[in-house]
């Protein structure tokens, strides 16, 4: 008689393309990925569905990786998950709420939870589901500290060697993931606080062939802050760490090479002529995304940035004669931001508009679990000040991606309000 295996879905949204490939590498890597069913439960936020004639079947594992602003839907398809099942799927969420939170994760329906880094604890869940050691009844929480007595930065370093955002299942191969951390610890962020690691050169060259491989003609790479990659501290980049990766990328035979440009974010006072000069030898874009996240000195101070907005001026000036345009990442909503704050956001953009190659992208402020200002509320925009920003878009001068950001925190702390009051009462 043929054994069934065990399905498992990874629920795939926009908001975790660049994760799922890494956590199917882990167990593609490893040979346990043959062992289950594996299916690409791939819809818009809040839209899964299964279909008739698909029914859950006790043992089916449900994987969720997202952030604190996705929760309300998140929680929502748990819901759904659950109703649909007369005997209760394994539901497992990792990612960075669920590190930070990892007992809201579970009031809210999972039963499993990744804490930290997800490599090591990943393989570990595999494994424990081949060996059947894991049901839906118990809750689970798979925690690097429990794994052995090697430091975080040890044991990041090792995984990293290993595993890559590649899988036979996705023909889309995501940028890499070259560095780890970030010396800087901004308040609205859960990245900082602690060293950064950083990827070796021979990882990097395996991805490389990989891409090859596969006939993928570009390759780009996820560093918190781009021109920090292989610095020993902050603020001195290391521009033949960098270098050292563009020449394999060209050895490797690309010619589409990004560099210092989303999905990564160039702090501004990172920014030196000979790091610039590197870049332009080597990489196709010709426009850096430079974190600059308030126009005002004071706000800068208040969400611990370390840098000011002169840097942030100097930094569009030199990149734009080394022949680089500049995308500005602001935050808008900042909490304690003022209107006098946004008035200067305002001037700055059109001073710079006027003298320099410049484009703003602005984001709208979220609360995210596991940082400095998980529990701050926004500041929210006043109805005039909504069609000031709205507008610049219609200028040509910002995106207004900050409405979509405005939106979903909104619906988070509307969700909140209702369902954990007492979380809700947190927040200041
Ligand atoms: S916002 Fe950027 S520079 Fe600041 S802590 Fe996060 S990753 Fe580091």
């Amino acid at each position: 008689m043929k054994i069934r295996k065990r399905r498992i879905y990874f629920r795939v949204f926009s908001g975790n393309r660049l994760t799922i490939p890494l956590l199917l590498n882990i167990w593609e890597t490893n040979g346990l990925d043959r062992h289950f069913d594996i299916h690409l439960a791939d819809a818009a936020p809040g839209r899964l569905s299964i279909r008739p004639g698909e029914d859950i079947r006790e043992g089916d594992v449900f994987i969720y990786s997202f952030m604190t602003p996705h929760l309300p839907w998140v929680t929502e398809e748990i819901g759904y998950l659950r109703s649909r099942a007369a005997l209760a799927p394994i539901l497992a969420a990792g990612g960075p709420h669920v590190s930070a939170e990892p007992d809201l994760s579970v009031d809210c329906g999972f039963n499993v939870i990744f804490r930290g880094p997800g490599e090591d604890n990943f393989l570990r869940f595999g494994r424990d589901l081949l060996s059947g050691n894991l049901t839906a009844r118990a809750a689970m929480i798979y925690d690097d500290q429990t794994l052995d007595n090697k430091s975080d930065s040890e044991r990041k370093v090792e995984s990293w060697e290993k595993y890559f955002p590649i899988s036979a299942y996705l023909k889309t191969v995501p940028p890499l993931e070259i560095a780890r951390g970030c010396f800087w610890r901004c308040r609205y962020c859960q990245t900082g606080g602690e060293n950064p690691c950083y990827r070796s050169l021979d990882s990097i060259s395996v991805y490389l062939e990989e891409l090859r491989r596969r006939r993928l003609p570009r390759v780009g790479f996820i560093s918190p802050s781009a021109f920090e990659f292989g610095a020993e501290k902050p603020g001195h980049p290391n521009v033949g760490r960098i270098r050292a990766v563009l020449e394999r990328c060209r050895q490797a035979g690309f010619n589409f090479i990004e560099y210092g440009i989303f999905p990564s974010e160039v702090r501004p006072d990172t920014v030196r002529d000979d790091v610039l000069a590197t870049l332009a030898n080597f990489v196709a874009n010709r426009r850096l995304t430079f974190g600059a996240q308030s126009a005002s000195d004071v706000r800068l101070a208040a969400i611990g940035r370390g840098h000011r907005v002169l840097d942030i001026i100097t930094a569009v000036e030199v990149a734009n004669s080394a022949g680089f345009a500049a995308n500005l990442d602001f935050i808008i909503a900042l909490p304690g931001e003022t209107a006098a704050d946004r008035r200067e956001l305002l001037e700055l953009m059109k001073s710079l508009k006027k003298k320099y190659r410049v484009y703003f992208q602005l984001h709208h402020f979220s609360p995210l679990a596991g940082s400095p200002f998980a529990r701050r509320l926004p500041s929210y925009l006043s109805d005039a000040e909504r069609q000031i920003f709205s507008d610049l878009k219609k200028d040509g001068l910002a995106s207004n991606w900050w409405l979509a950001g405005e939106k979903s925190v909104k619906e988070y702390f509307n969700w909140l309000k209702k369902k954990i009051p007492v979380i809700f009462k947190e927040y200041h």
